[in-house]
C-alpha cells in the first residue's frame, strides 16, 4: 500500500526501502562509490523506464557487452541501443 518514492526524485517506486532508494538509483549510488549524496538521475523527466533501461544499458556497456547482446538482452532494438548511447554520450562528460 506504499507508493513511496526514491529519494533521489526520480520518482521510481523504492526498491530499498531502508535506503529508501530505486533499484536504478542504488545501483547508480553504489557505482559511485556511496557519496554522502545519493547522485541525482542524469537523464530524469516523466520517462522512467526509459531512464531505467538506460542505467541497465551503461551497465551491460561498462562490461563490455556488444550492442546486439545487450539489445537482446533488454529486449529493445539495435536502434535503441543506438539511441541509448547518444544520450550516454552526451549526458557522460
Ligand atoms: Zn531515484
Amino acid at each position: 500500500m506504499s507508493t513511496d518514492l526514491c529519494r533521489c526524485g526520480c520518482g521510481r517506486p523504492v526498491k530499498y526501502p531502508r535506503l529508501r532508494l530505486a533499484d536504478a538509483c542504488y545501483k547508480r549510488w553504489s557505482y559511485r562509490g556511496f557519496p554522502q549524496d545519493v547522485p541525482p538521475a542524469e537523464h530524469g523527466g516523466n520517462d522512467g523506464r526509459r531512464s531505467e533501461r538506460l542505467e541497465d544499458y551503461r551497465e551491460l556497456r561498462e562490461w563490455r557487452q556488444t550492442p546486439e547482446a545487450a539489445a537482446a538482452r533488454l529486449g529493445v532494438r539495435p536502434s535503441t541501443i543506438r539511441r541509448y548511447e547518444r544520450a550516454l554520450e552526451a549526458g557522460a562528460a
